[in-house]
C-alpha cells in the first residue's frame, strides 16, 4: 500500500540514500563541485525505495511532466540509456535540473514515500542518470522533417534553451540569439561552479544545437537586430526569453561607493570571468576580509558562499527571520555548515565609506514581522529607535532582479508590466504582438530554472500550434519610429 510506513531507523525504506559531499572545511578552500553524485548502487538502492505509484502524484509537481517512474523503473533495471531518453522526451537539460531545480517544492514534495519518511531523492537520481549519459555519449535523436518554417529564440537560457530544442525537434529551422560570448544564461554568468560545473552546463548547450539549433552568441537582440527587423528578415515567429538580469538596488545613501557590488556584477565576475582564478585569468575581484550580502534567496546565498572561498568572513542580512528564507534549504544549510553567519530581521538604512570613498560600515534598522500577503508571505516593518552599526568592507547587494527594458523599448506596442517591466503574456506565452510570444523570468520576475524550462515549452507548443494553424492574429511588431 502507498505511504503506509512508519518513518524509523528499522526501516531503510523511509530514509533516502545520502549525497556523498566535500567536508565543509575543504570545500570553502575550493570551487570543485560540492555534491559528488551517486555511485551507480547507491542509485539503485534509491530507485528501490520508488513505489511505482499507479496516478503519481510526483509528475504532478514537476512543471515539464517529468515521467518520474519510468525513468526510476530504467535504473532498477540497468537500463540507463533508456532512462535518460525518457527524461529527454519532457526535459533536455537533465543534469543542470538534477542539480539545482528546487525538488524538496516539487516533484518531491508530492512524493509519497514523503507522507511516513523522506521523499525519493528524484532529483539524484536524475543527476545520476545525466551524469552516466556525458560520461558514456549522448544520443541524438533523428531530425524532423523540416516544415520551412523560421523561429528566432533571444536568449540563450534554461527558457530559450528548452523552447528551441523543442521547436527545432518538431520541424523548424531555430536560430538562438544569445547577448553573452556563452550561451545557458543564470546557469553560466549565475549559478557558481561548485553548485553547478560550467563544463556541464557547456555539454548541455551543445546537445541543443546538435538536435540542429543555430546559437549566434555575442548578438544583443535591440541593439543588433530589433525585433520588427527579425520579423522582416523571414522569420515567421519570435520567442522572448532574455530573462531578468537588471540589478536592484537598496536606494539607500551611500550605495554608490566603492567595494559595493550588485550581485549580478559579483556573480558575472567570478564565474563568467573566472575572476578566482586571478591573475591565472584576466578580470580581478577585490573583495575584503568582512563582507556583508543582503538578501536571502539563492542569488543571496550563492554570492556568499563564493566570498567564502575567496577568504573572507561572511554575514548575510536579511529582513525576515531563518523561517522565511527564500533560498534553498539544502543550499542554506551547505552554506551555514561552511561558516556563514546570519543577521536575521534587519534592513540596510545607510552605508559609509572611508576616506577613499571604499565602504567600511552600513547601519541598519531593525525589522519586525507582520501579518501574511495574499500568498502566505509574511510582511515586514521597521522598529523604531532601533539602528545599529556593523562594519563591512565589501557589501553584495541580492535582493532581486527585473528584466533589462532593450527589447521592450525597441518593439513599439509590446505589452509590459509597469510595476517592474516585465512582459505580459497568456498561459501559453502569447504577448499581445502577432508572432511574439515570451516566457521565463522575463515575463514572471526572476523564479526558477524549471519553471523557465516550463515556459519554454509550452510557449513552444503554441507557437508550432501558432505555425502550422492557427495563422496571423493581431498586431504584427513594428519599431514605432
Ligand atoms: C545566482 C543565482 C542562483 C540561482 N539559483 C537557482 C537555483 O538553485 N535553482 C533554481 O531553480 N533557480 C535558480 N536561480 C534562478 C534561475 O536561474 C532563473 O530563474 C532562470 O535562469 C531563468 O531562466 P531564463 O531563461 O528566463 O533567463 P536567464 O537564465 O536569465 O537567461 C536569459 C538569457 O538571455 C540573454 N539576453 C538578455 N537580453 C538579451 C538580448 N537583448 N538579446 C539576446 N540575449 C539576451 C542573457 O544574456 C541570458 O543568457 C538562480 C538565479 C541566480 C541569479
Ligand atoms: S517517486 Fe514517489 S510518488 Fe513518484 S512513483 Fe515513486 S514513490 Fe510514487
Amino acid at each position: 500500500m502507498e505511504g503506509t510506513e512508519e518513518k524509523t531507523a528499522s526501516n531503510p525504506m523511509n530514509v533516502d540514500v545520502e549525497m556523498p559531499r566535500q567536508r565543509p572545511k575543504e570545500r570553502v578552500k575550493n570551487f570543485k563541485e560540492v555534491a559528488l553524485g551517486y555511485t551507480e548502487e547507491m542509485a539503485i538502492q534509491e530507485a528501490r525505495r520508488c513505489m511505482q505509484c499507479k496516478n503519481p502524484p510526483c509528475i504532478k509537481g514537476c512543471p515539464v511532466d517529468v515521467p518520474i517512474p519510468s525513468f526510476i523503473d530504467c535504473i532498477l533495471q540497468g537500463k540507463y540509456a533508456e532512462g535518460i531518453a525518457v527524461i529527454k522526451t519532457k526535459n533536455s537539460l537533465p543534469a543542470v535540473c538534477g542539480r539545482v531545480c528546487p525538488q524538496e517544492g516539487q516533484c518531491q514534495m508530492n512524493c509519497v514515500r514523503g507522507k511516513k519518511g523522506d521523499p525519493v531523492n528524484i532529483g539524484r537520481l536524475e543527476r545520476f542518470l545525466a551524469d552516466w549519459e556525458r560520461e558514456h555519449g549522448a544520443q541524438i535523436p533523428e531530425r524532423t522533417p523540416s516544415t520551412g518554417k523560421k523561429i528566432a529564440v533571444i536568449g540563450g537560457g534554461p527558457a530559450g534553451l528548452t523552447a528551441a530544442a523543442d521547436l527545432v525537434k518538431m520541424g523548424h529551422a531555430v536560430t538562438l540569439f544569445e547577448a553573452l560570448h556563452v550561451a545557458g544564461g543564470v546557469l553560466s554568468y549565475g549559478i557558481p561552479e561548485f553548485r553547478l560545473p560550467k563544463d556541464i552546463v557547456q555539454k548541455e548547450i551543445e546537445y541543443v544545437q546538435k538536435l540542429g539549433v543555430d546559437l549566434r552568441l555575442g548578438n544583443l537582440i535591440g541593439r543588433i537586430h530589433t525585433i520588427p527587423e527579425l520579423m522582416e528578415q523571414g522569420y515567421h515567429a519570435i520567442f522572448i526569453s532574455s530573462g531578468a538580469g537588471l540589478p536592484q538596488w537598496t536606494g539607500c545613501p551611500g550605495e554608490n561607493l566603492g567595494g559595493i557590488y550588485s550581485a549580478n556584477e559579483f556573480l558575472i565576475r567570478v564565474n563568467l570571468m573566472k575572476a578566482y582564478n586571478f591573475p591565472e585569468q584576466d578580470t580581478p575581484i577585490r573583495i575584503g576580509k568582512h563582507v556583508v550580502v543582503i538578501g536571502g534567496g539563492n542569488v543571496a546565498m550563492d554570492c556568499a558562499r563564493i566570498s567564502m572561498r575567496l577568504g573572507a568572513k561572511v554575514c548575510l542580512n536579511y529582513r525576515r527571520s531563518r523561517t522565511e528564507l527564500p533560498a534553498r534549504r539544502e543550499e542554506i544549510e551547505n552554506a551555514e555548515e561552511e561558516g556563514l553567519m546570519c543577521n536575521f530581521l534587519n534592513a540596510p538604512a545607510e552605508f559609509y565609506g572611508d576616506e577613499k570613498g571604499w565602504v567600511r560600515s552600513m547601519r541598519c534598522t531593525c525589522m519586525e514581522l507582520t501579518e501574511s500577503d495574499e500568498k502566505g508571505r509574511q510582511g515586514v516593518k521597521p522598529i523604531a529607535c532601533s539602528d545599529f552599526e556593523v562594519d563591512a568592507d565589501t557589501i553584495i547587494v541580492a535582493i532581486g532582479q527585473t528584466p533589462n527594458p532593450i527589447i521592450q523599448r525597441t518593439t513599439a506596442g509590446l505589452k509590459t508590466d509597469p510595476r517592474n517591466g516585465t512582459i505580459i503574456v497568456d498561459e501559453d506565452g502569447r504577448t499581445n504582438l502577432d508572432g511574439v510570444f515570451a516566457g521565463g523570468d522575463v515575463a514572471t520576475g526572476a523564479a526558477t530554472v524549471i519553471s523557465a524550462m516550463g515556459a519554454g515549452k509550452r510557449a513552444a507548443k503554441a507557437m508550432h500550434e501558432y505555425l502550422m494553424n492557427e495563422g496571423p492574429r493581431g498586431e504584427r511588431p513594428s519599431t514605432g519610429n
